[in-house]
């Protein structure tokens, strides 16, 4: 058997069991395999098509991220229109509906189909002979724009659809012969929601606001704007995510619900919550308990998508406008709401960070009444144009602090009264200093009451002592009655020293106390972290414990040792110096080291000290960026030039021309295991 003919089966054996991977994962949401696993197969799959470039094809996983920069998007008709929906805003105007609707179709018992209406961006997707052929954007419900390319590079949309079971098929009530013939030979359209789950729009946030960058408004404007690049390499950065709603081609089908189920028998996610509901009261019991849960969910919704089930009926009761008849948008509460502002106050923070918030006159927002928004720093007032008095728009958006998003300035009032940010900390009365590069001010003086507090709520926190039942009101409590003045003090505490505050007997005491001592054992990256550092989170702590390994060590670094920490910059390894350099904070430590137990971290080797690294090829196993980390960890250095100062070259696959150069130099060169095993 000659190679090509072996790799050919190979490679078509790796596909279907990609797919079936993608298909587990995305679908039904048990992945078999892990992510790693997965991609080594991937891995192979590219490696055999690298030899033999004749067997790619198009429904390849390794062509999601294979299509150039386009000069513009080419124009789609659609096969039928992409209609919009007409929204009703309470159940009022839903029954109202339910009342039309019944006029229409008289003598009918209606069932209706619920699924969630996710905050996204509607796209069409056409298979010929199961290969994902065009995929493209509303546009004006007539014509879209051809977006193929990017939509590809979304997982959980399948490049080839997935050949349904016959008993798959008789379960949703169809005729299997006449699914399978059209999927195999015909064309099937398909039409869903392209949308940004909360996590991954925050992360491309926190990045952005790294980087010093704007941050985005919301995930569906970030979802819409990637799938309109014309460079697909950034749409796949972004990863979005699909679920499929409508299936346009007539497969035999003659209810709504049979679509959702054939969606995803054929390789499509579908929306898990999506339910066959019985008659008007049922839909607003779904509504009810869908809006309830709506701040958990993954990704934004504003509302439910309901339609007559079924699809005759549906049919029967018309367009009207751009809109059908059988099927509303039931929206949940708006998330933003008016208010006035009463006053504008400033807070302080533990890193002594001045956050101006608006008072306002209390608004219910999407059933919470909101009385306060932050207002950001001054650049944010500036921006809005807020003063005193104002009416403005206030959103609230999952757990976090409603903001205000914009002022009506044609309401204004003439007494409105403009705001100027303090010269002076409003606590301490000390002057207030905005770093350049930021946008916070800050009251520079460390013994800064309100700093103080704050950063006492900070040490007793779940990610940094973690002492459970001390929240910031018995903080409070302890600090306003002087018997705890730094956070040593906490340890210190007795039972009869809690009975004298108000809210504590016996057992409530002694339960603290407890809680206390117990606590005292930390690990030395939580021990870091709790100190409330600036520019010290989580992360960097669990980086400095690794790299110092000991309290002492850390405390006495230079600011340009502090810099060799992978992941610590010089504005981090200023502040951390600055902190330890303080008198007070010196005695804090000192008085902390008697009480507390610090778990020593097992220190890294230094073994890689004064070694330099290259780095060419494609490693398999590990990020070129986590190896680099990992060298820098150890306590070598990483160049991206071979030279004669140059210790080891790790060569991954296809190594160019630093390969021939090491060789050249006489370098040593490291395999990928080589390097594993070095580290
Ligand atoms: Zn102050």
């Amino acid at each position: 058997m000659d190679d090509r003919k072996e790799a050919k089966n190979r490679i078509e054996k790796l596909k279907a069991e990609i797919n079936h991977h993608r298909y587990l994962y995305h679908v039904l949401d048990k992945p078999e395999i892990s992510d790693a696993a997965l991609d080594s197969l991937k891995h192979e799959l590219a490696r055999l098509e690298g030899q033999f470039p004749k067997l790619v094809t198009p429904d390849s996983p390794t062509q999601r991220v294979g299509g150039q920069t386009l000069p513009f998007f080419k124009k789609v008709p659609h096969r039928a229109p992409m209609l919009s929906l007409e929204d009703v805003f309470d159940e009022g105007e839903f029954t109202d509906w339910i009342g039309r609707i019944s006029k229409l179709a008289p003598n009918e018992k209606l069932e209706f189909f619920g699924e969630l209406k996710i905050d996204g961006f509607a796209v069409s997707l056409v298979y010929t002979t199961s290969i994902f052929t065009i995929g493209s954007t509303r546009g004006d419900g007539q014509t879209g724009e051809d977006v193929t390319e990017n939509l590809k590079t979304i997982e959980a949309i399948p490049l080839r659809l997935r050949e349904p079971k016959e008993s798959e098929i008789k379960n949703i009530g169809l005729d299997p012969a006449r699914v399978i013939k059209t999927v195999k030979s015909g064309e099937v359209e398909v039409r869903g929601e392209v949308f940004m789950t909360k996590s991954v729009f925050e992360k491309i946030n926190r990045e952005q606001k790294k980087r010093g960058l704007a941050e985005y408004s919301n995930p569906r404007n970030t979802a819409a704007g990637s799938i309109r690049q014309l460079n697909p390499a950034l749409a796949a950065q972004r990863k979005l995510d699909f679920l499929a709603y409508d299936l346009v081609t007539d497969l035999g089908q003659t209810e709504h619900s049979q679509e959702h189920d054939l969606l995803k028998v054929l390789g499509f996610k579908t929306d898990k919550y999506a339910d066959k509901l019985s008659g008007a009261a049922a839909v607003k019991k779904f509504w009810e308990a869908i809006k309830k849960q709506r701040e958990k969910l993954a990704w934004e919704i504003d509302g439910l998508v309901v339609s007559v089930n079924k699809n005759q009926t549906y049919a029967k009761l018309g367009v009207v406008g751009k809109a059908p008849r059988g099927a509303v948008a039931f929206k949940f509460p708006g998330k933003e709401s008016t208010s006035k502002v009463k006053d504008i106050v400033v807070q302080v923070g533990r890193t002594g960070v001045l956050t101006p918030v608006a008072i306002l006159e209390p608004a219910d927002i999407g059933g919470v009444t909101v009385t306060r928004a932050t207002l950001h720093n001054e650049d944010e007032i500036r921006r809005l144009d807020v003063r005193v008095g104002d009416t403005v728009i206030v959103q609230r958006a999952g757990d976090v602090i409603p903001d205000v998003v914009r002022v009506l300035t044609n309401l204004r009032s003439q007494n409105a009264k403009e705001f100027h940010f303090p010269k002076k900390c409003p606590v301490c009365g000390q002057t207030v200093m905005r770093a350049e590069g930021e946008a916070a001010h800050r009251c520079v003086n460390k013994n800064c009451p309100a700093q103080h507090r704050e950063g006492l709520y900070h040490f007793v926190s779940k990610k940094a002592f973690n002492i459970i039942g001390l929240g910031a009101e018995i903080v409070d409590k302890l600090v306003d009655a002087g018997l705890v003045k730094t956070a040593a003090d906490f340890f210190g505490l007795k039972p009869k020293d809690l009975l004298e505050l108000e809210g504590f007997a016996e057992v409530s005491a002694n339960k603290l106390i407890a809680s206390i001592q117990k606590s005292k054992k930390i690990s030395l990256a939580r021990f870091i972290y709790s100190l409330g550092i600036i520019h010290v989170g989580e992360e960097t702590a669990n980086l400095l414990a690794m790299y110092f390994g000991d309290l002492k060590d850390l405390m006495f670094s230079s600011v340009e040792g502090l810099q060799k920490v992978p992941g610590v910059g010089e504005k981090a390894a200023r502040s951390i110096k600055n902190w330890f350099d303080f008198k007070d904070n010196q005695h804090l430590i000192a008085k902390l080291d008697n009480v507390v137990e610090i778990q020593k971290m097992p220190k890294v080797a230094k073994k890689l000290a004064g070694k330099t690294f290259v780095f060419t090829g494609t490693l398999e196993t590990i990020t070129r960026d986590a190896a680099k980390e990992k060298v820098r960890l150890l306590g070598g250095d990483v160049s991206s030039s071979v030279s004669k100062e140059t210790d080891y070259l790790v060569a991954g696959e296809n190594a160019g021309s630093k390969l021939d150069k090491a060789t050249e130099l006489g370098v040593k060169v490291l395999s990928e295991r080589e390097f594993l095993k070095l580290i």
